[in-house]
């Protein structure tokens, strides 16, 4: 399963945030995903507690935002929303020559952070 090593590289990430600040317990990790990253969001929150466990991020509540996917179009130089993934045509003209500017892409939007021992939380973006 793809989403495993997807998974196994973002917790790399966002532990090494949580050690920079002295966290020991993550509570929320905020994700957006666009449409052509080529990762299932379902299987990435299945593939979360697999991983997790043991780490500080076995707790997390993991919030995954779906992005749509964008496009600039080289003709009529108008950016547009793509409908179709399949197809990256301009909705405007009909052009094909149209670059993809997000929507392939997951990024870590924030997390939460806290301590074991008490409740400050702290918000990283
Ligand atoms: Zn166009």
């Amino acid at each position: 399963m793809h989403e495993l090593s997807v998974c196994r590289a973002l917790l790399r990430q966002i532990n090494q945030i949580a050690e920079e600040h002295l966290a020991d317990d993550i509570k929320v990790i905020r994700l957006k995903i666009g449409p052509l990253a080529g990762i299932d969001s379902e299987l990435l929150r299945r593939a979360f507690p697999l991983v997790s466990h043991g780490t500080a991020a076995q707790h997390a509540t993991l919030e995954i935002t779906s992005v749509p996917a964008t496009i600039f179009c080289n003709d009529c130089e108008k950016k547009s929303d793509v409908v179709n993934i399949n197809q990256l045509t301009c909705p405007h003209c009909n052009s094909t020559t149209t670059q993809l500017l997000s929507g392939d892409e997951m990024t870590l939007d924030s997390v939460i952070l806290g301590q074991q021992s008490g409740t400050e939380e702290r918000y990283v973006h």
